[in-house]
Protein backbone atom coordinates (compact mmCIF):
# COMPACT_ATOMS: atom_id res chain seq x y z
CA UNK A 1 0.00 0.00 0.00
CA UNK A 2 1.41 3.50 -0.66
CA UNK A 3 0.93 6.79 1.05
CA UNK A 4 0.27 9.62 -0.90
CA UNK A 5 -0.35 13.26 -0.22
CA UNK A 6 -4.03 14.18 -2.10
CA UNK A 7 -3.95 17.87 -1.58
CA UNK A 8 -0.95 20.77 -2.22
CA UNK A 9 -1.64 21.91 1.65
CA UNK A 10 -2.02 19.13 4.36
CA UNK A 11 -2.19 18.81 8.42
CA UNK A 12 -1.12 20.41 10.55
CA UNK A 13 -0.18 17.11 11.27
CA UNK A 14 1.78 16.70 14.95
CA UNK A 15 4.93 15.29 14.13
CA UNK A 16 7.92 13.85 16.58
CA UNK A 17 10.46 15.77 14.58
CA UNK A 18 8.68 18.94 13.86
CA UNK A 19 6.44 19.58 16.29
CA UNK A 20 2.55 21.07 14.84
CA UNK A 21 3.65 20.99 11.19
CA UNK A 22 1.97 22.54 8.00
CA UNK A 23 2.85 20.48 5.15
CA UNK A 24 3.49 21.94 1.11
CA UNK A 25 3.21 19.24 -1.17
CA UNK A 26 4.82 20.53 -4.47
CA UNK A 27 4.31 17.18 -6.34
CA UNK A 28 1.32 16.25 -8.40
CA UNK A 29 -1.44 14.95 -5.55
CA UNK A 30 -2.25 11.36 -7.37
CA UNK A 31 1.90 10.02 -7.67
CA UNK A 32 5.06 10.86 -6.69
CA UNK A 33 7.92 12.65 -8.78
CA UNK A 34 11.09 12.24 -7.60
CA UNK A 35 14.83 12.00 -9.09
CA UNK A 36 15.34 8.93 -6.57
CA UNK A 37 13.37 5.83 -6.31
CA UNK A 38 14.05 4.67 -2.81
CA UNK A 39 13.27 0.73 -2.60
CA UNK A 40 11.73 2.10 0.82
CA UNK A 41 9.68 5.24 -0.04
CA UNK A 42 5.97 5.07 1.35
CA UNK A 43 5.23 7.13 -1.76
CA UNK A 44 5.54 3.73 -3.38
CA UNK A 45 8.05 3.20 -6.65
CA UNK A 46 8.86 6.41 -8.99
CA UNK A 47 6.77 5.50 -12.42
CA UNK A 48 6.74 8.21 -13.84
CA UNK A 49 10.23 10.24 -14.93
CA UNK A 50 10.51 13.53 -13.43
CA UNK A 51 11.06 14.86 -16.48
CA UNK A 52 7.50 13.36 -18.16
CA UNK A 53 5.99 14.95 -14.89
CA UNK A 54 2.56 17.18 -14.81
CA UNK A 55 0.19 17.97 -12.44
CA UNK A 56 2.46 20.19 -10.52
CA UNK A 57 0.07 23.00 -8.54
CA UNK A 58 1.05 26.39 -9.96
CA UNK A 59 2.91 28.81 -7.83
CA UNK A 60 -0.10 30.74 -7.55
CA UNK A 61 -2.14 28.40 -6.43
CA UNK A 62 0.61 27.45 -3.86
CA UNK A 63 0.35 30.71 -2.50
CA UNK A 64 -3.22 31.07 -2.53
CA UNK A 65 -3.76 27.82 -0.91
CA UNK A 66 -0.88 28.50 1.70
CA UNK A 67 -2.61 31.95 2.61
CA UNK A 68 -5.99 30.65 3.01
CA UNK A 69 -4.42 28.47 5.36
CA UNK A 70 -2.67 30.38 7.55
CA UNK A 71 -5.87 32.34 7.60
CA UNK A 72 -7.72 29.87 9.05
CA UNK A 73 -5.07 28.74 11.62
CA UNK A 74 -4.80 31.80 12.65
CA UNK A 75 -8.24 32.85 13.65
CA UNK A 76 -8.26 29.08 15.26
CA UNK A 77 -5.28 30.27 17.43
CA UNK A 78 -4.29 27.39 15.79
CA UNK A 79 -0.01 28.30 15.44
CA UNK A 80 1.86 26.20 13.27
CA UNK A 81 5.80 25.10 14.68
CA UNK A 82 6.92 24.22 11.16
CA UNK A 83 5.80 24.68 7.75
CA UNK A 84 7.08 21.87 6.06
CA UNK A 85 8.24 21.27 2.56
CA UNK A 86 7.50 17.35 2.11
CA UNK A 87 4.56 15.38 0.50
CA UNK A 88 5.01 13.35 -2.91
CA UNK A 89 8.20 13.53 -4.18
CA UNK A 90 11.18 15.87 -3.97
CA UNK A 91 9.77 19.54 -3.48
CA UNK A 92 13.30 21.00 -5.33
CA UNK A 93 12.15 19.13 -8.26
CA UNK A 94 8.87 22.14 -8.68
CA UNK A 95 10.39 24.08 -11.88
CA UNK A 96 9.02 27.41 -9.62
CA UNK A 97 10.47 26.69 -6.05
CA UNK A 98 12.89 29.47 -5.36
CA UNK A 99 9.88 31.95 -6.22
CA UNK A 100 7.51 29.38 -3.99
CA UNK A 101 10.07 29.73 -1.20
CA UNK A 102 9.88 33.87 -1.62
CA UNK A 103 6.13 33.19 -1.11
CA UNK A 104 6.37 31.33 1.88
CA UNK A 105 8.91 33.32 3.74
CA UNK A 106 6.26 36.46 3.20
CA UNK A 107 3.40 34.32 4.22
CA UNK A 108 5.05 33.06 7.29
CA UNK A 109 6.33 36.66 8.53
CA UNK A 110 2.86 37.75 7.96
CA UNK A 111 0.77 35.27 9.75
CA UNK A 112 3.15 33.24 12.06
CA UNK A 113 6.74 34.89 12.03
CA UNK A 114 7.85 32.38 15.11
CA UNK A 115 7.23 28.99 12.80
CA UNK A 116 10.07 27.72 10.91
CA UNK A 117 10.47 26.75 7.43
CA UNK A 118 11.73 23.37 6.60
CA UNK A 119 12.31 21.28 3.85
CA UNK A 120 13.16 17.87 3.60
CA UNK A 121 15.04 17.02 0.03
CA UNK A 122 16.73 14.23 -0.90
CA UNK A 123 20.06 16.70 -2.14
CA UNK A 124 19.81 15.67 -5.48
CA UNK A 125 19.22 19.38 -7.40
CA UNK A 126 21.48 21.54 -4.65
CA UNK A 127 24.12 21.68 -7.24
CA UNK A 128 21.59 24.28 -8.91
CA UNK A 129 22.46 28.14 -8.21
CA UNK A 130 18.65 28.75 -7.76
CA UNK A 131 17.40 25.89 -6.11
CA UNK A 132 20.36 26.35 -3.51
CA UNK A 133 20.07 29.87 -2.64
CA UNK A 134 16.25 29.46 -2.37
CA UNK A 135 17.45 26.01 -0.03
CA UNK A 136 19.74 28.17 2.16
CA UNK A 137 16.50 30.79 3.23
CA UNK A 138 14.98 27.73 4.87
CA UNK A 139 15.53 27.39 8.12
CA UNK A 140 15.72 23.96 8.59
CA UNK A 141 17.00 21.53 5.53
CA UNK A 142 16.85 17.94 6.41
CA UNK A 143 18.48 16.38 3.61
CA UNK A 144 19.20 12.70 2.86
CA UNK A 145 22.16 10.54 3.31
CA UNK A 146 21.14 6.69 3.92
CA UNK A 147 24.63 5.15 3.17
CA UNK A 148 28.36 5.66 3.09
CA UNK A 149 29.46 3.57 -0.22
CA UNK A 150 28.18 4.12 -3.59
CA UNK A 151 26.70 0.34 -4.31
CA UNK A 152 24.62 0.91 -1.04
CA UNK A 153 23.68 4.30 -2.10
CA UNK A 154 22.23 2.61 -5.61
CA UNK A 155 20.89 -0.32 -4.39
CA UNK A 156 18.93 1.75 -1.63
CA UNK A 157 17.75 5.32 -2.64
CA UNK A 158 18.14 4.02 -7.46
CA UNK A 159 19.24 7.74 -8.32
CA UNK A 160 19.89 7.90 -11.77
CA UNK A 161 22.66 6.09 -12.64
CA UNK A 162 25.00 9.13 -13.82
CA UNK A 163 24.42 10.71 -10.10
CA UNK A 164 26.79 9.46 -7.59
CA UNK A 165 27.10 9.04 -4.01
CA UNK A 166 30.25 11.43 -4.00
CA UNK A 167 27.87 14.08 -6.05
CA UNK A 168 25.22 14.06 -3.36
CA UNK A 169 27.78 14.69 -0.46
CA UNK A 170 29.12 18.09 -2.77
CA UNK A 171 26.01 19.07 -2.65
CA UNK A 172 25.55 18.25 1.68
CA UNK A 173 28.65 20.48 2.16
CA UNK A 174 27.49 23.56 0.32
CA UNK A 175 25.78 23.69 3.68
CA UNK A 176 28.69 24.04 5.81
CA UNK A 177 27.64 22.12 8.37
CA UNK A 178 24.11 24.04 8.89
CA UNK A 179 21.66 21.64 7.52
CA UNK A 180 20.31 18.26 9.68
CA UNK A 181 21.04 15.00 7.88
CA UNK A 182 18.58 11.66 8.16
CA UNK A 183 19.51 8.49 7.77
CA UNK A 184 17.09 5.88 7.10
CA UNK A 185 18.42 2.43 8.44
CA UNK A 186 17.13 -0.91 7.05
CA UNK A 187 18.31 -4.57 5.57
CA UNK A 188 17.07 -7.56 3.82
CA UNK A 189 16.91 -9.11 0.55
CA UNK A 190 16.16 -6.75 -3.03
CA UNK A 191 16.75 -8.55 -5.83
CA UNK A 192 18.44 -11.87 -4.52
CA UNK A 193 21.61 -9.50 -2.66
CA UNK A 194 21.48 -9.00 1.03
CA UNK A 195 22.26 -5.58 1.95
CA UNK A 196 22.42 -4.15 5.71
CA UNK A 197 23.18 -0.47 5.91
CA UNK A 198 24.23 -0.74 9.81
CA UNK A 199 27.37 -3.37 9.43
CA UNK A 200 30.77 -1.44 10.55
CA UNK A 201 31.89 -1.01 7.54
CA UNK A 202 28.68 0.42 5.86
CA UNK A 203 28.38 2.68 9.60
CA UNK A 204 32.23 3.56 9.37
CA UNK A 205 31.78 4.88 5.77
CA UNK A 206 28.94 6.56 6.35
CA UNK A 207 30.29 8.22 9.59
CA UNK A 208 33.59 9.31 7.74
CA UNK A 209 30.93 11.61 5.52
CA UNK A 210 29.14 12.62 8.81
CA UNK A 211 32.52 14.06 10.33
CA UNK A 212 33.40 16.32 6.72
CA UNK A 213 29.49 17.44 5.82
CA UNK A 214 29.48 18.48 10.48
CA UNK A 215 25.39 18.38 10.35
CA UNK A 216 23.86 20.16 13.47
CA UNK A 217 22.00 17.21 13.91
CA UNK A 218 21.49 13.42 12.48
CA UNK A 219 18.13 12.00 12.46
CA UNK A 220 18.29 8.32 12.84
CA UNK A 221 15.25 5.84 12.03
CA UNK A 222 13.73 2.84 10.39
CA UNK A 223 10.78 2.14 8.27
CA UNK A 224 7.32 2.25 10.05
CA UNK A 225 5.01 1.66 7.14
CA UNK A 226 4.67 -0.94 4.87
CA UNK A 227 7.46 -0.21 1.59
CA UNK A 228 6.91 -0.74 -2.45
CA UNK A 229 10.08 -3.47 -2.32
CA UNK A 230 9.86 -6.79 -0.34
CA UNK A 231 12.25 -8.12 1.87
CA UNK A 232 12.93 -4.98 3.46
CA UNK A 233 13.35 -5.54 7.44
CA UNK A 234 13.13 -2.73 10.34
CA UNK A 235 16.11 -2.36 12.64
CA UNK A 236 15.86 -2.30 16.20
CA UNK A 237 15.99 0.61 18.27
CA UNK A 238 18.25 -1.03 20.45
CA UNK A 239 20.45 -0.92 17.03
CA UNK A 240 19.22 2.60 16.18
CA UNK A 241 20.29 3.92 19.27
CA UNK A 242 23.59 2.05 19.34
CA UNK A 243 24.66 3.96 16.01
CA UNK A 244 23.52 7.23 17.40
CA UNK A 245 25.56 6.85 20.43
CA UNK A 246 28.52 6.27 17.61
CA UNK A 247 27.48 9.64 15.81
CA UNK A 248 27.76 11.29 19.46
CA UNK A 249 30.62 9.86 20.40
CA UNK A 250 32.52 12.21 17.25
CA UNK A 251 31.16 15.09 19.07
CA UNK A 252 27.98 15.27 16.41
CA UNK A 253 24.30 15.39 17.47
CA UNK A 254 21.94 12.64 16.66
CA UNK A 255 18.79 11.53 17.58
CA UNK A 256 16.49 8.63 16.97
CA UNK A 257 13.06 8.78 16.03
S1 LIG B 1 13.90 10.61 -1.96
FE1 LIG B 1 12.09 10.57 -0.66
S2 LIG B 1 10.37 10.82 -2.07
FE2 LIG B 1 12.15 10.29 -3.29
S3 LIG B 1 12.02 8.08 -3.56
FE3 LIG B 1 13.31 8.48 -1.78
S4 LIG B 1 11.94 8.44 0.00
FE4 LIG B 1 10.67 8.64 -1.84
Amino acid sequence: MTFLFSDTIFGPVHSRRFGNSLGINLLPNSYKVCSFDCIYCECGYTLVPPEKREDMPTREWVAESLEKKLRNMLSEGNFPDSITFAGNGEPTLHPAFPGIMEDTIALRNKYFPQAKITVLSNASRVHNQEVRMALLKADYNVLKLDAGLEATFHLINRPPKDLTLQKIVENLLYFKGDLIIQTMFIKGIINNQAFDNTTPEETAAWLSLLLKIKPRLVMIYSIARETPAEGIVAIPKTQLQNIAHMVMKTGLNAEVY
